[in-house]
């Protein structure tokens, strides 16, 4: 194999490693540690396993070594030069990582890895419960990035081979488990989600927040990277319960959390 391979059986290679390589766990094991030393030694950024800085640059990293360890470097040319992006994304709130092809105005394309790193800091914090991603306890941060990046690496080869990548499908789950022995293709990841809940800021909790200088009272209505507060306010849209109310969205750590007896929780929804 080398690059002097036509590009189509580049990639014949590169399915052919897919869905037929299959490591002794032992080997497995040990080729993930060694990107796992080799990105500490050498990243800027990644200096302990609990991280608390990353650069897409070690993402870059970490796809030549996987290429490399796993995939017989046939990934890099079976992109037949089509570029590959790394991005960290703050915004991510569910998934840990996403594979996406963009198809460019140019009438190119081009791939992108992202990886949820605001979740991979919200995780390992001291006292935390356990994590596991793809079914595999991660003891740090790298761990849990490591798993997540082996994960979005198959989306990717079956993005190259076959066009298409489902990971609630047989053949995603064949290929991750041969190769990166995941038993399962899901995360539990703290969520901001959990975070709030844990905090007691969940959905229909009674909160305050600052506004403008002003300190305002509602009630916790939806949680995604911010919560949405419903403010009775005059001026609101009216909702089913009757009243009208104004709609703020708050960082979730600018919300204090009132205490109130239980029941009469429901948030009202925007009337029809
Ligand atoms: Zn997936």
């Amino acid at each position: 194999m080398g690059l002097s391979m036509p590009a189509g059986s580049v990639r014949a290679a590169l399915a052919e490693v897919l869905l037929s390589s299959a490591p002794a766990a032992e080997s497995v094991g040990s080729r993930v540690s060694r990107i796992h030393q080799d990105l500490l030694a050498r990243s800027p950024y990644i200096r302990t396993a609990n991280f608390t800085a990353i650069h897409p640059g070690d993402l870059a990293f970490l796809f030549d070594a996987y290429d490399r360890e796993f995939l017989g470097g046939l990934c890099r040319p079976a992109l037949e030069g089509i570029p590959v992006g790394f991005r960290l994304s703050p915004r991510m709130t569910r998934a840990g990582g996403k594979t996406i092809l963009y198809r460019l105005p140019s009438g190119g394309s081009k791939y992108e890895i992202a990886i949820a790193g605001s979740m991979l800091f919200d995780g390992f914090r001291e006292n935390d419960r356990r994590i596991t991603v793809c079914g595999l306890e991660c003891r740090d941060r790298l761990e849990a990035l490591q798993r997540i990046f082996e994960h979005e690496m198959v989306h990717l080869g079956e993005l190259l081979c076959w066009e298409k990548s489902d990971c609630t499908a047989a053949r995603f789950q064949g290929i991750a488990a041969r190769l990166f022995l995941h038993r399962a293709h899901t995360h539990d990841l703290i969520t901001r989600k959990e975070r709030a809940a844990a905090s007691g800021i969940r959905v229909g909790a009674r909160v305050a927040f600052h506004f403008d200088g002003r300190r305002l009272t509602g009630r916790v209505n939806r949680i995604t990277r911010r919560a949405t507060v419903l403010v009775e306010d005059p001026d609101g849209v009216k909702h089913s319960d009757g009243v009208r109310y104004k709609i703020y969205y708050v960082p979730i750590a600018g919300l204090a959390v009132i205490l109130e007896p239980p029941g009469d929780s429901e948030p009202p929804g925007p009337a029809a």
